[in-house]
């Protein structure tokens, strides 16, 4: 069985600038491409993403879309290769069933992937990253980019930090 990081999109592995609409707005973390380089020998990588600038109205799902498949491209060309991004676009008050931190997503990769959970991580910038590692059984790491430092206690004192998205990385690895 394979195991797996799951990544938050902003403000884990580009920075978070508000409702990305267009690719001029991507901007990749200096040790991105880094440290998914190392992830991805050890692990299968996928993105899930909660965009819900897309059920409010602010961005399209064509323009999500569109920067998300830049962002694979993009990862692509620095040899990285994520299994899938996944894509919430409902906000709070929608009740979908696919919001992080609900479990959606980790489950339909498990089951089409066939992941040891067990041995599988979420990274994140946010407690619902946290709260859908709880949920979803796999371990949570949050980081202080993005939102990290403003969320910071809101997560509870037994929760992996670290400092962004290379060390959480170097962190893991170091456990194997
Ligand atoms: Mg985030
Ligand atoms: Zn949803």
């Amino acid at each position: 069985m394979d195991k797996a990081i799951f990544l938050d999109r902003d403000g884990t592995i580009i920075k978070d600038d508000g409702f990305i609409k267009e690719i001029k707005q991507v901007k990749f973390y200096p040790y991105t491409f880094e440290a998914l380089n190392l992830a991805q020998k050890y692990f299968k990588l996928f993105i899930i993403t909660n965009q819900p600038g897309i059920s409010k109205g602010y961005i399209t799902f064509e323009e999500v879309t569109t920067v998300n498949n830049y962002i694979l491209e993009r990862l692509k060309k620095e040899g990285i290769s994520i299994e899938r991004i996944y894509l919430c676009p409902h906000s709070k008050e929608d009740d979908c069933p696919c919001r992080k931190p609900n479990p959606y997503f980790v489950d339909i990769a498990s089951k089409e992937f066939n992941l040891n959970l067990n041995e599988s991580y979420m990274i994140g910038d946010h407690p619902s990253d946290i709260q859908l590692a709880k949920n979803a059984g796999i371990y949570g790491i949050y980081i202080l980019t993005g939102h990290g430092k403003r969320h910071y206690k809101e997560v509870e004192k037994n929760v992996i930090k670290k400092i962004n998205l290379k060390k959480a990385i170097e962190y893991i690895i170091s456990k194997i």
